[in-house]
């Protein structure tokens, strides 16, 4: 049995990577990794722990797990996050075992994370493959961002801020999609995630 990704490939299994996907808030991240976990149940995408309140629709479990404040410090302190980040007021992390379990099996993982886990994942997993999602326009963004009118104009205009620092570090990833169509975009993140590893 197979029991790290080495041990897959040379098992004659194909190399798997754990791909991670960010820009900024609004291109349509979650669009897309939901359209990916109807479409393609082979790819496993972590579920995120955060501290922020559910949208309507959101199922705990599911977009991700909701957290208090004292259960996210809790975990951070075991060393239970690969990676977290307090973002536009709310902290976001990454349960470590589920992604490491997964890579051990030969699993592609993909994550969906802000610039600064990012940055994190790219220091303690120098292997991941890091995808920018970039959108047509920054008036797109912002009409998307908007349009969405899950959050009151204070914490669009917190996200809008940060928006800017994630598009200036574009060149910092591997490779950069542009989310004008989100069927393009899930055929080619896939692409990218059943790539082999070079
Ligand atoms: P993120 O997860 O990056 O914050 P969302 O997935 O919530 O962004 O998308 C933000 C808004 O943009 C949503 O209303 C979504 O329906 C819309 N959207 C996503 N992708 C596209 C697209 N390719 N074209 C037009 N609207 C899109
Ligand atoms: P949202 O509140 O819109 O769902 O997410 C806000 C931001 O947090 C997005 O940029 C999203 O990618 C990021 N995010 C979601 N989960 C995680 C995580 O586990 N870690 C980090 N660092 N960022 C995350």
């Amino acid at each position: 049995m197979p029991t790290s990704p080495i041990d897959a490939e040379e098992a004659g299994a194909p190399a798997r990577r754990l791909t991670v996907l960010s820009g900024p808030s609004g291109v349509g991240k979650s669009t897309v990794v939901k359209r990916i976990r109807a479409d393609h149940p082979e790819v496993w995408l972590s579920v995120s722990v955060t501290t922020r309140a559910p949208r309507p629709g959101e199922t705990d479990g599911v977009e991700y797990f909701f957290a208090t404040a004292e259960e996210f410090d809790r975990m951070v302190a075991e060393g239970r996050m690969l990676e977290w980040a307090e973002f536009a007021g709310n902290r976001y992390g990454t349960p470590r075992a589920p992604v490491e379990e997964r890579l051990r099996a030969g699993t592609p993982v993909l994550l969906e994370i802000d610039l600064q886990g990012a940055r994190q994942v790219r220091t303690s997993m120098p292997d991941s493959f890091h995808v920018f999602l970039a959108p047509p326009s920054w008036e797109e963004l912002v009409r998307r961002l908007t349009g969405r009118g899950t959050e009151p104009p204070e914490v669009v205009r917190r996200r809008l801020d940060a928006a800017r620092t994630e598009m200036a570090a574009e060149k910092e990833f591997d490779a950069t999609l542009v989310n004008t169509s989100v069927e393009d975009v899930r055929d080619e993140l896939l692409a990218l995630i059943q790539a082999p590893r070079v």
